[in-house]
């Protein structure tokens, strides 16, 4: 993939790569989508891994379909698609990790630890490797575009990341390859994350800017639902993720719930 990638770049190509862990949806083809309409050769990265999951976590049974994935990323605009082992990614004796230290402390850094420094230290290794010039990620891991953002940024790895916004389904609920987890009654319940969100945004447009009363209309539809367990809902600061007591500059709600054990993440940009 490297020599590849030399070689792309020494033609003049403009590469752009689509990190992912595949089971892909929507939501990662319009990614690809994104990318394809602004570079020459578009590469989608397939790696579930074991570095950003935690020793309870979901990595043994997370969707697998790597041939499933290509039918679906060709027709999106696919040039290239890299879907290492990890064995090839993490060789024996591997110790080297990229820690993004303050973005990666709250939110999901603090119920996931170590797993920021998974992401970033996977990305870091996955940019080595397909040497792009854009790279895009889905506003839906709020946390994890603005850490990788800053990490680019702080060792100058001269690539534009761009953010592409959630996408849904018709009745509200994020995309997300955990979905596939969710019995019907579940993914019921599962709503009730974009419900709340809903809510604050509502309440945000009425006027309302004090962060503990915008958090308390998110968190109203999920401690309403019996299927769901608030993991956090939070209002940050749009850029930093530090705390806020009023919304009076952009920020961001975020959200983690369980629906029985899936965990899952959804969030809004409010003002900026
Ligand atoms: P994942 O395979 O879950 O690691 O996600 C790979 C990329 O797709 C990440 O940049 C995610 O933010 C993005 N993504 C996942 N779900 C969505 C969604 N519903 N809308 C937009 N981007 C998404």
């Amino acid at each position: 993939m490297r020599a590849k990638a030399e070689d792309l770049r020494r033609d003049g190509k403009k590469i752009a790569v689509v990190p992912t862990m595949g089971a892909l949806h929507e939501g990662h083809l319009a990614l690809v989508r994104h990318a394809r309409a602004r570079a020459d050769v578009v590469i989608l990265t397939i790696f579930v891994n074991p570095t950003q999951f935690g020793p309870k976590e979901d990595l043994s049974r997370y969707p697998r379909d790597e041939e499933g994935d290509l039918v679906k990323a060709r027709p999106a605009g696919i040039d290239l698609a890299f879907c290492p082992s990890a064995e090839a990614m993490y060789p024996p004796g591997a110790q080297t990790f990229v820690e993004v230290r303050e973005l990666q402390k709250p939110l999901c850094g603090a119920s996931r630890p170590g797993h920021f420094a998974g992401v970033a230290s996977v990305v870091t290794k996955l940019f080595h490797i397909t040497k792009p010039h854009l790279a895009v990620f889905g506003e839906k891991d709020y946390q994890q575009l603005a850490i990788i953002r800053r990490m680019t940024r702080d060792l100058d790895f001269g690539i534009e990341i761009q953010g592409v916004p959630i996408v849904r389904e018709a009745d509200g609920l994020a995309l997300s390859s955990r979905n596939a987890y969710l019995s019907p009654e579940q993914r019921l319940a599962a709503l009730s994350l974009s419900k709340g969100l809903a809510a604050a945004e509502a309440a945000y447009k009425g006027g309302e800017r004090d962060a503990k009363a915008l958090v308390a209309a998110a968190r109203a539809p999920l401690a309403a639902e019996p299927l769901a367990r608030i993991d956090y809902v939070e209002l940050r600061d749009a850029d930093e993720l530090s705390e806020l007591e009023r919304a009076d500059q952009k920020a961001v709600l975020a959200i983690a719930a369980f629906v029985g054990t899936t965990r899952l993440i959804d969030n809004r940009v409010l003002g900026g």
